[in-house]
């Protein structure tokens, strides 16, 4: 039986799902197939991508960003086409070069991450052959993609616009209820808001993230409600400061997490201390908060 379970968008378009949903640490992929065959992202799972490669004569792979999530199957990929953003592009292809951009400078943290991420998404060293940019047309024969630039989560991350049917492919705009999620060093609120004012003027019919089934109905209103989780994160941070806190007494409180992936600790403590950081910097610049002493408190 195929392992292969494609949800059409259009009728060259299909979101591949991934297991579990797609919950981190798997995405959901996306399929084209006009005249060419092409992959977007390679995070299903390394089994469905060795059948997506049984099945269909894919001539050429492309990745949303840099997030091992999304690249881990590209290494099975050898020989063709791997296409990834311009932003960044050097810090991509190794495991080492990720950990130290996406959870630099600890040792203990990057070592953490890299065991973690090689146990969970199976990923290997690959080595990229192109890169796009924002507003490339890519016309695949019969389907045109728009790269559209949409940073804030990573500084590479970028959305597929296909105009014809009005599809996003907003990846990891993911439209979870968790939210947007910006715990890496690179992670940029504002960039993140901006992008998502970005991509909500396109008025898109469909929105597909990577991690959850697509969204046919009211996409733009479930583009405004991730948005809106930036001010409820803003709201748990500031409901922990009923006293003055230090980061890392307002961190033991978990305000955004409220539980970490069993065994991921480390790695979930490194993430929520960065979002918090740069919500604070936020509340700060708003005047909603204050540091003095090493503590943040309400103004
Ligand atoms: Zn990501």
């Amino acid at each position: 039986m195929s392992k292969l379970d494609l949800v059409p968008l259009s009728d060259k378009l299909f979101l591949v799902n991934a297991p579990n949903e797609g919950r981190f640490p798997l995405s959901h992929s996306f399929l084209i197939r006009g005249e060419k065959t092409v992959l977007i992202d390679t995070g299903c799972g390394l089994d469905v991508c060795r059948a997506l490669m049984e099945e269909f004569p894919i001539e050429a792979v492309y990745n949303s960003h840099a997030h091992p999530d999304h690249i881990a199957g590209n290494f099975l990929f050898r020989g063709i086409d791997i296409f990834t953003p311009d932003v960044r592009s050097m810090e991509t292809g190794t495991l080492d070069i990720l950990a130290t951009r996406l959870v630099g400078p600890d040792p203990k943290v990057m070592d953490f991450w890299k065991t973690f991420v090689r146990q969970f998404t199976g990923i290997e060293d690959y080595e990229a052959t192109g890169t796009f940019s924002d507003g490339d047309i890519l016309d695949f024969g019969g389907i045109t993609l728009q790269a559209i630039h949409t940073p804030g989560h990573l500084e590479d991350h970028f959305c597929f616009w296909e105009p014809e049917n009005k599809i996003l492919m907003s990846f990891d705009i993911d439209l979870t209820g968790f939210g947007p999620f910006c715990g890496n060093p690179e992670s940029d609120i504002q960039a993140f808001m901006e992008s998502l004012d970005k991509v909500m003027a396109l008025k898109p019919a469909v929105a597909a993230s990577s991690h959850r089934p697509p969204i046919f109905k009211n996409a733009g209103r479930a583009l405004q409600a991730f948005q809106d989780k930036f001010a409820r994160n803003d709201q748990s941070i500031l409901e922990t400061l009923d006293a003055p806190k230090t980061l890392e007494e307002i961190l033991a409180l978990k305000p955004i997490y409220k539980k970490y992936f069993p065994g991921g600790e480390v790695l979930y403590r490194f993430f929520e201390r960065n979002m918090i950081s740069k919500h604070l910097a936020r509340l700060e610049v708003q005047g909603r908060v204050t540091l003095a002493g090493g503590q943040y408190r309400v103004l």
